[in-house]
C-alpha cells in the first residue's frame, strides 16, 4: 500500500495562506501513489510534463468549496488535497466521484497509480485542490526532512561564510584604486579602505528568516 505523505514546506509564503485561503498553500509530494502507469516505481525525476503527481513535486493548493471540486477518473477530476481518515497525515489524490448523502457531500479518492480507490471522506477533511504543480522542487523540502537534511544545512552555512568572506574582499578592492587616484588630485584624504565599502549583502540573515 502506498500512501501519499506529503510535508510541508517549512516557513513557506505565511501572504500565500491568506491568498490562497489554506493553511497548507505549498507542499512537497513524497510518494509515488500519483506516477503513471501505474505498478511502475517513480523516481520522482522523470516525467516532468505529466498530468498527475510524482515525488518531488512542489504543489500549490488552493482552498475551495467542496462544491467547487471537480471529480471525475484520471485524468480530468481535480486533485485534492485531505486530512486521512485514519492518521495524521495529507494525502493527495484524485477526486474520482462526489457523493452526496444526508445533504454531506463526500469524495472518493485515488491515486492514480493505485489500483484501488480509497475511501470515501467527507468534504470537511478535505483542505483544498492543486492549481499548480512545480516538478522537482519539492525534493528540497524532502531532503530538509530526512536526516541527510542535516548535511544539507551544514553546507549551506559553509556556503554561506564562505560568501560573506569573499564579497569584502572583492568589494573593498575597489574603493582603494579610486581612493589612490582621488590622493593624486586632492589632499583632503577620504574615508577609505574596507570600512567605506559598502556592507557585504546579509545573505544568511536573509535565509534563515525563511527557514524553520
Ligand atoms: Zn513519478
Amino acid at each position: 500500500m502506498i500512501l501519499l505523505i506529503v510535508a510541508v514546506v517549512p516557513g513557506f509564503w505565511y501572504g500565500s495562506r491568506l491568498a490562497l485561503n489554506t493553511q497548507y498553500p505549498a507542499l512537497a509530494v513524497a510518494s509515488g501513489s500519483m506516477h503513471m502507469p501505474p505498478g511502475t516505481p517513480c523516481n520522482g525525476w522523470s516525467h516532468p510534463f505529466a498530468r498527475t503527481l510524482h515525488v518531488g513535486d512542489l504543489i500549490i493548493v488552493q482552498g475551495v468549496n467542496a462544491s467547487d471540486i471537480h471529480a471525475a477518473p484520471y485524468p480530468d477530476g481535480d486533485i485534492i488535497v485531505f486530512h486521512d481518515l485514519y492518521r495524521d497525515e495529507l494525502i493527495v489524490h484524485r477526486a474520482i466521484e462526489k457523493k452526496v448523502q444526508n445533504g454531506v457531500i463526500y469524495f472518493v479518492t485515488k491515486g492514480d497509480g493505485n489500483s484501488i480507490a480509497d475511501p470515501q471522506i467527507p468534504a470537511d477533511r478535505v483542505i483544498g485542490k492543486v492549481i499548480l504543480r512545480i516538478p522537482w522542487v519539492g525534493h528540497i523540502a524532502l531532503i530538509m526532512r530526512n536526516s541527510s537534511g542535516i548535511y544539507l544545512i551544514i553546507a549551506l552555512i559553509a556556503i554561506l561564510i564562505i560568501i560573506e568572506l569573499i564579497i569584502p574582499v572583492f568589494s573593498s578592492k575597489k574603493p582603494e584604486s579610486e581612493s589612490q587616484k582621488n590622493s593624486d588630485e586632492a589632499s583632503e584624504p577620504k574615508a577609505s579602505g574596507p570600512q567605506s565599502a559598502k556592507p557585504p549583502l546579509d545573505v544568511s540573515l536573509f535565509f534563515f528568516q525563511h527557514a524553520p
